[in-house]
């Protein structure tokens, strides 16, 4: 059966133009994910006892945010953490990934697949997976990050405009989730960023109320996890590790494990808010909107609005 729509990503951005294409009756929707569950980069994870978010820390509550922000009111989900000179920070309680998965209900969402290649023909887009299913819609979205998606649309579109997006570089990150056997104050809120040296962040999962017992991921600088990345997991581990309790003498570190994202966030924003980079082939996230959960809503939202014009 051929799709109106077919999303690849269940990221904050997939999930959102694919509510939003359905909210208006746009047509009929498939997401199609390549990991085992939604959200992308705004993700949780249960480990040594307790649960971690290893992505996205936090939402700012802007304008475009708003009415997903009022719907995890409702639902009980979402809460202010802290007030900092930056504004207000929102997460969840019950870990990020909550808030993912409240935007996939009522969606059409296959999971654990990836799609491996992507072909034009008689103005039907075909889709395959890696489990070498086929897919086909008329209009296809992609929300992947940008390395990915151009791995994918090789020989598919127009060579000069994926050249344009390759340039689109992304910082990596290397992330220690480590519990404690006592509670280490970092700051009252229980979230610090570094401006300078190895740590990009820390963030208190218990303060967070993510996990029950004492937790912190630790998220190392974009230049500490570009240099470190290639060594082996344990080294990494194990440098990470030295490098905390050195500067943090009162951790009494009980359990660790490491996290690592080759895509963490965009250095340069495309200039455009989404990308029609070839007929009804729509390119979406947080490198159009900004690098953000709030520049992904962004950059799906100013598609969802075009979608409705181009469809009176
Ligand atoms: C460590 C870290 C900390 C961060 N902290 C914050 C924060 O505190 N606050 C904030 O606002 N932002 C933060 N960000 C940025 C934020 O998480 C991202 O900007 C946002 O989640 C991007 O959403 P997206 O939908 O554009 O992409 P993604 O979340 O990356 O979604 C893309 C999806 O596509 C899937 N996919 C890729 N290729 C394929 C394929 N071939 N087939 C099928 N599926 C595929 C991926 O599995 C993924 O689920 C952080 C990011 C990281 C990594």
């Amino acid at each position: 059966m051929i799709k109106n729509f077919i999303v690849i990503g269940a990221g904050i951005s997939g999930l959102n133009i694919a509510r939003r294409i359905q909210g208006l009756n746009l047509g009929s929707t498939l997401v199609v994910e390549k990991s085992r569950g939604v959200g992308g980069r705004m993700a949780t994870r249960r480990t040594l006892d307790c649960r971690f978010d290893h992505g996205a820390q936090f939402y700012r509550l802007k304008a475009d945010i708003k009415e997903l922000h009022q719907g995890w009111q409702q639902s009980g989900i979402s809460h202010e953490w802290f007030v900092s000179s930056k504004g207000d920070h929102w997460c969840s309680g019950s870990g990020m990934t909550t808030l993912a998965k409240s935007m996939a209900e009522g969606l059409e969402i296959s999971l654990e697949k990836e799609i491996q290649k992507v072909h034009f023909e008689n103005n039907i887009w075909k889709l395959t997976s890696n489990k070498n299913e086929d897919w086909f819609c008329q209009n296809l979205i992609i929300s992947s990050p940008i390395p990915q998606t151009a791995k994918l649309l090789a020989g598919v579109v127009n060579e000069q405009l994926l050249a344009k997006i390759t340039k689109i570089n992304y910082t990596k990150a290397l992330i220690a989730l480590v519990t404690l056997e006592e509670d280490l104050i970092i700051n009252a809120g229980g979230y610090v960023e570094f401006d300078s040296g190895h740590y990009f962040s820390i963030s208190d999962q218990r303060k967070k109320g993510v996990s029950n017992i004492p937790a912190l991921t630790i998220t190392m600088s974009a230049d500490f996890s570009e240099q470190e990345f290639e060594l082996v997991d344990e080294l990494i581990l194990e440098k990470i590790i030295m490098l905390f309790t050195a500067d943090f003498p009162n951790a009494k570190i009980k359990g660790k494990e490491l996290k690592k994202w080759r895509y963490c966030q965009p250095q340069t924003s495309f200039e455009n808010l989404f990308l029609e980079i070839a007929p009804n082939l729509f390119l979406i996230g947080d490198a159009f909107g900004g690098s953000s959960l709030l520049g992904a809503i962004r950059s799906s939202e100013a598609l969802g609005n075009f979608l409705i014009e181009s469809h009176k």
